[in-house]
């Protein structure tokens, strides 16, 4: 039996993996839950799963329910500092990342400081401290194992092969909603055309993301530091039908795809399970209902997001870390409807050209420079932080 602690499981890989967990209860019990403020669904978690602890990021939120929860007989661990005791702790096999922003960079550590493996759907642990956590990874020997979708067909491409035999790494992309639409119309695009993306069904922050194309290069600085590759290595390729995940070409000019419909529960399993396989009643591929698979170049002076986070990879340093933060203040914005869609890149770009990121060594430097580059975009737009 493995011991889960399901960080963020109110959101939609956190209640993802609740289902897959609950499907292979022979397998994994759940230990320990936390939520950002949606404390109704944690208590309908809490009932299911019966986990030790939960813990609320909203502390207001925290210390209304913590009498319910503790009927229940579950504490309730409130705050930041909460989140951070309940990935502390020692009783678990597997941390499971579904945190959203910068924020899950401190848990993810503190999981691997204990040895354990961490399911990994938090891309930004590894945008904004690649270096740090892959460093801690190996130093105690702990796995991180990607749940998102196109690093969990990379790593299965890879099984069974030899680093040095590895030419490159694609990842593919939906290409989002706007794939089609002119740039010169980006001013007019609004909150819920950016939330309808045509084949993921996700959080608004990465559905926002995925629109504006940030996502792919996100993932483009999680690959590059989950599987050590050179900058020049990874390539994206857009794919609208997004039914190949990832692929990887050899050395001997064979290129192996990972294939399937487009369900996190596959990659999320697979992060629980690996690196063996368990049987899955998800709906399946029928190769006969698919009239194509097309791939093109991404556009990107029309995502400028994308071009953006290459640059800050090249960059190196806390670059990736102020794209994000920047990034993350830039996407709440639109969110709130107070920025158009195209003034998401070019605060991230104006960040990246005022804010200084040059020496970074620790958890400290990177959140330094992850607050710098929040406070800029606020300054540069006159609007207040938080
Ligand atoms: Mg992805």
């Amino acid at each position: 039996m493995k011991r889960l602690s399901v960080l963020g499981s109110t959101g939609s890989i956190g209640s993802n993996t609740l289902r897959v967990a609950a499907a292979l209860r022979d397998q994994f019990e759940v230990a320990y839950l936390t939520t950002h403020r949606n404390a109704r669904l944690l208590l309908q978690q809490v009932r299911e799963f019966r986990p030790r602890a939960v813990a609320i990021f909203d502390e207001t939120v925290a210390s209304a329910h913590t009498v319910e929860f503790r009927k229940l007989g579950v504490e309730v661990y409130g705050g930041f500092p909460g989140l951070l005791e309940i990935s502390r702790q020692q009783d678990v096999d597997i941390v499971v990342n579904a945190l959203v922003g910068a924020i899950g960079l401190q848990p993810t550590l503190n999981a691997l400081r204990k040895g354990r493996r961490v399911a990994l759907a938090n891309k930004e642990t590894l945008v904004l401290g690649g270096k740090l956590v892959m460093q801690k990874a190996s130093q105690v020997g702990a796995e991180i194992i990607p749940i998102d979708s196109e690093h969990s067909a990379l790593l299965q491409c890879l099984a069974g092969e030899e680093a040095n035999a590895v030419r490159k790494m694609v990842l593919t992309a939906s290409g989002g909603p706007f794939r089609e639409r002119a740039a010169g119309d980006f001013q007019n695009v609004t909150v819920d055309e950016a939330l309808n993306h045509p084949n993921w069904d996700m959080g608004p922050k990465i559905t926002i993301d995925s629109a504006t194309l940030m996502n792919k290069g996100l993932e483009v600085i999680e690959a590059f530091w989950l599987f050590g590759l050179d900058i020049s290595a990874i390539e994206v390729v857009v794919h609208p039908q997004s039914i190949i995940h990832s692929f990887v070409e050899f050395e001997d000019c064979s290129i192996k795809a990972q294939l399937g419909l487009p369900d996190m529960r596959v990659p999320i399993q697979y992060a629980l399970t690996y690196p063996e396989r368990r049987p899955a009643e998800f709906p399946r591929l029928d190769f006969t209902q698919l009239s194509e698979l097309t791939f093109e170049q991404p556009d990107f002076e029309k995502f400028r997001c994308l071009d953006l986070a290459f640059q800050a990879l090249r960059a190196g340093g806390a670059a990736p870390a102020v794209l994000n933060a920047a990034n993350e203040e830039a996407v709440s914005l639109f969110l709130s409807r107070k920025i158009k869609f195209d003034q998401v890149p070019a605060l991230v770009e104006d960040a990246l050209t005022n804010c200084d990121y040059n020496s970074c060594s620790s958890v400290e430097d990177l959140l330094r420079y992850d607050t710098c580059a929040r406070e800029h975009v606020h300054r540069a737009l006159g609007t207040p932080l938080g």
